[in-house]
């Protein structure tokens, strides 16, 4: 048997070419390959006979193939391969198109598992474009029978590939359990050898349910042991005290261009309350996107540095790292020095002139020395050789793991305080992510919470409508009349492909026909994956600053940018994203009190895409969008568009609320009782790192 950990190479038939395509899906060992979960299946359980097949109905069904061939149609330039197989019930026509490699694989005589539905065309009854695989006497299919998982795969690996590659993992690799089967029985879950099975090869749609339900306990029960751990260690040390500056803060208050809302006061109180103690704050400020977060964390941090002490913020891009700091120095600049250091910039503002030609040798000693107090960067800043003299308050922005490893990682460097290893700092993260207040305290319960519910005074909702075809023309006037007087649009495409190639493609060309047609003599940018990071910045910083007018981009676009003349969103495809994600493209323009507009465009006319959409235009709130996203999958489909964006969640939701209950408890179990508490922390580790949630 191999193990979690064995090498994805392990397997017969994977090169080097596979493993780096495979290594893009995040699969580099057994371990990873067995929990890469299908996001749907497809339903083959339908095994007939050609006898008794009726039109309209999707089978599987099982024969001999007598005649196939490949021709080239002559009109449409296209090859067609046609087969008749023969199950000695009857004989039934399989066509496909453009795969002229077919007949290098099928031969006359091969048995034949095929799947797909049945149509009718000018030549009779037809299974047009089947899965197929070739079977034996005995055994059953991989891909064409039952229900069949899929995943998300990239360009050059195929589906059927994936599929026969975690198949052979599931077969090879030792699954033991690393709970006792006794916790695992009493409440009623499933072992993890059979959950693990279940998943990818589930007998019914109940199995896949009991399979989910074991999977996505085990990674919730995870998070519990994680941060209930993550905690405990944390909490034995201590934090520099940090006292509030009343007067400072009312003074920059005063100078600044708005005023806080009754919930940025109440959860600045609440944090400048934490940092006045020893005990290390662990807190997370929650609040929808353009709620204003940054303007508390701001006055924290203010109170650091007049204190004496440093703080840090952690952006999740770098683009939105010199936001923040652009943002910091106007906002709280005259009273301290900001530095920002990310894997290609540097910067620095003291007294609020911003040096721009500082070099990364300086800035890292200016920061090791404390002249620099406030320090922006990435969350790659934690992995670069620096140290800090002495750090008070970290901050992490937008992000979807409220900072377990962050705080791991720092409790491991302990590089803080190098004279003084007791000391961590005060702990913030923010996020946007929609979760309702008790499941957030009980899913991140080694969390404190502070929310902000209520947007700045005079935000005006975002006027939302879904755009048919037919209405294009209308809405792109209305675009360029409000381009015109001075306003700005994104146009976000989805992404395509996870390898972002096809991504950057379809929206260079999106650009393409904008500029020649639409939006020809428009100052419009372009955005994507594939650009440079300088390339990004420079393409942000235009469209920011009001250069630019338009910007198409793909949906990698930094969450959380502000661009302050932005009153205009498009999405084009917008069947694709999840409905709490189209909120917060959404909540991105408009941010200054201005009418905005929100365009869903898409050309899928399902009930299901239409009502999708008119949810977005009828829900101002990212909470009940996402929810409705959840009642509304498909059936079979086992995550999909539902995601919230949870790192650390792939089966389980954080409307679980079950789930998220009995992985609480069970977690306080585990760690009350010694015996478990070593075994499970051990395996815990192990699989952690198995699975690379843990730094090795
Ligand atoms: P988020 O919570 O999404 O991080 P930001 O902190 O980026 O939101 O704030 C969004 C915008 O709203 C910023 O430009 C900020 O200056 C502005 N803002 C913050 N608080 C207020 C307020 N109380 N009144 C008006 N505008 C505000
Ligand atoms: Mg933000």
């Amino acid at each position: 048997m191999l193990s979690l950990d064995s090498p994805i190479s392990s397997l017969s038939g994977i090169g080097s070419a596979m493993m780096a395509k495979l290594a893009k899906l995040g699969i580099n060992t057994l371990g990873q390959a067995v929990q890469y979960y299908p996001f749907r299946y497809d339903n083959f359980s339908q095994q007939t006979t050609i006898s008794q097949i009726v039109v309209g109905a999707t089978v599987n069904l099982v024969g001999t193939v007598d005649i196939i061939s490949t021709k080239r149609s002559p009109r449409r330039r296209m090859y067609l391969t046609e087969a008749i197989i023969n199950d000695g019930t009857g004989q039934l026509r399989l066509i496909w198109f453009n795969q002229p490699f077919l007949t290098r694989n099928i031969h006359e005589g091969d048995r034949l598992s095929v799947a797909g539905k049945i149509s009718q065309d000018m030549l009779g009854v037809v299974m047009a474009s089947p899965q197929y695989e070739k079977v034996g006497q005995t055994e059953g299919g991989l891909h064409t029978q039952g229900l069949v998982p899929v995943y998300r795969t990239v360009s050059g690996i195929s589906t059927k590939q994936l599929r026969s590659i975690i198949d052979q993992a599931l077969k090879l690799v030792d699954l033991a359990d690393w709970l006792p089967a006794s916790m695992i029985s009493q409440r009623g879950l499933w072992p993890l050898t059979q959950a693990l099975a279940k998943i990818h090869h589930p007998d019914s749609l109940a199995s896949i349910n009991k399979a989910r339900q074991r999977l996505a306990f085990d990674e919730l029960l995870l998070l519990q042991l994680r941060g209930q751990l993550t905690r405990q260690a944390w909490l034995t040390h201590q934090a520099p005290s940090i006292q509030f500056n009343q007067a400072l803060t009312k003074q920059v208050l005063a100078s600044w261009p708005f005023q806080l809302t009754d919930d940025q006061r109440r959860c600045a109180w609440q944090i400048l309350q934490d940092l006045s103690h020893e005990q290390p704050m662990l807190r997370l400020l929650q609040g929808d996107v353009g709620s204003g977060k940054t303007a508390v964390a701001m006055l924290a941090m203010l109170n650091v540095a007049v204190g004496g002490y440093q703080a840090a913020l952690l952006a999740p891009s770098e683009v939105l790292a010199s936001q923040h700091f652009q943002s910091l120095v106007q906002a709280i600049g005259q009273h301290c020095s900001i530095g920002l250091l990310t894997r290609t910039q540097q910067a620095f503002s003291q007294s609020g002139q911003v040096i721009d030609k500082i070099t990364k040798v300086k800035l890292i000693s200016q920061i090791a020395s404390g002249d620099c107090q406030l320090v922006i960067g990435t969350q790659a800043l934690l992995q670069e050789k620096i140290s800090f003299h002495h750090l008070a308050l970290l901050v992490v922005d937008e992000q979807q793991r409220f900072g377990v490893e962050q705080r791991q990682l720092l409790l491991n460097k302990k590089l803080f305080h190098p004279n003084d290893s007791k000391l961590v700092p005060h702990f913030l993260a923010m996020t946007a992510t929609p979760i309702p207040r008790s499941l957030a305290l009980t899913l991140y319960g080694d969390l404190s919470l502070s929310v902000i519910k209520e947007m700045p005074a005079g935000r005006l909702p975002v006027i939302t409508k879904v755009i048919t075809a037919k209405q294009r023309q209308s809405m792109y006037q209305l675009v360029r009349q409000l381009l015109g007087a001075g306003q700005q649009a994104f146009i976000v495409c989805p992404l395509i492909d996870e390898s972002d190639k096809l991504t950057a493609k379809a929206v260079t060309t999106e650009f393409e026909t904008l500029t020649a047609t639409e939006l020809a003599g428009y100052k419009v940018g372009l955005l994507h994956g594939r650009l440079s990071s300088a390339d990004k910045q420079t393409v942000m910083a235009d469209f920011a600053a009001g250069r630019l007018q338009a910007l198409v981009a793909t949906a990698v676009i930094e969450l959380g940018i502000d661009v302050p003349g932005a009153t205009v969103m498009i999405i084009e495809s917008a069947e694709r994203f999840g409905l709490a994600q189209l909120h917060q493209y959404r909540g991105r323009v408009g941010r200054r009190g201005q009418q905005a507009y929100c365009f869903l465009l898409s050309d899928d006319h399902s009930d299901l895409a239409q009502k999708r959409l008119a949810a977005v235009a009828q829900y101002h709130n990212g909470q009940e969008l996402a929810k409705l996203d959840l009642a509304w999958r498909g059936p079979g489909e086992l995550y999909g568009r539902a995601q919230t964006g949870f790192a650390d969640l792939r089966l389980a939701s954080i409307f679980d609320q079950e789930l998220i209950i009995m992985a609480k408890k069970t977690a306080s179990e585990i760690l009350a009782k010694p015996a478990w508490r070593q075994t499970i922390a051990a395996r815990l580790t192990e699989s952690d790192r198995a699975s690379g949630w843990l730094p090795q």
